[in-house]
């Protein structure tokens, strides 16, 4: 992988963005017009798509790693539960956070071509959005526009954008809130190997270094590995 593209893949450049003004956050260039085109597609619908989340850098998943780490930042189990982190072992408690949280470096919001969203259309005003996959199943406030986000995927029509985390195959619990272009993330994910992921793991100052590196194999297939 040349260096260009892993400054992108680990969040380390934001020379791959571009600001979309209309939705408020920083996106991969070449995003743009899909997004747009699928933002006035759930407009037409009565959906109002919200960007909770998109571009993330190095920097910021490294705060929230060491804050989950450290007991700082609430930290859920599988069930959507707190963890108390000072009760686990570390070895535990790398594997609870990667549950919700990827090792910086390989989140795919460092991509640019994967977001987290929700619909405001109907949202009240002083509604605190958590995005959770309560949110997101019936009864939940979201319920409505991510089945309506099922139906485009499915038939193929969702302007290439897809769930990665649907809590079939892979290690990370589902996220009906996060969507990824596919051929964007491919471009970079389908690049990355077990090397470029413990060389890069090695050359950190993370938190839980040694316990990712001592499971470097099964972290990258079950969390990396698109
Ligand atoms: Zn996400």
């Amino acid at each position: 992988m040349n260096k260009k593209m892993l400054a992108e893949l680990t969040g380390m450049t934001q020379d791959h963005l571009i600001f979309h003004k209309d939705l408020n956050c920083h996106i991969h260039k070449k995003i743009f017009q899909p997004l747009s085109d699928l933002a006035t597609h759930l407009e037409k619908n009565q959906f109002k798509l919200h960007i909770v989340s998109s571009f993330r850098s190095y920097e910021h998943q490294k705060r929230i790693w060491e804050e989950k780490v450290s007991g700082k930042r609430i930290l859920l189990d599988e069930f959507e539960l707190p963890v108390d982190v000072k009760k686990i072992g570390p070895t535990n408690l790398l594997f609870s956070i990667l549950n919700w949280s990827m090792i910086p470096g390989f989140s795919r919001h460092h991509l640019g071509s994967d977001l987290d969203v929700c619909d405001t259309r109907k949202l009240a005003p002083d509604y605190q959005i958590k995005l959770t996959n309560e949110e997101c199943a019936a009864e939940g406030p979201f319920h409505k526009f991510h089945a309506f986000l099922d139906e485009l995927i499915e038939n193929d029509e969702c302007y290439g954008f897809f769930r990665p985390y649907t809590g079939l195959s892979r290690g990370v619990k589902p996220e009906r809130w996060h969507l990824s272009h596919q051929e964007v993330s491919n471009s970079y994910l389908s690049q990355l190997s077990l090397e470029v992921f413990t060389n890069f793991i090695d050359h950190s100052d993370l938190s839980l270094k040694k316990e990712i590196l001592d499971h470097a194999e099964i972290i990258f297939n079950q969390f990396i590995k698109p």
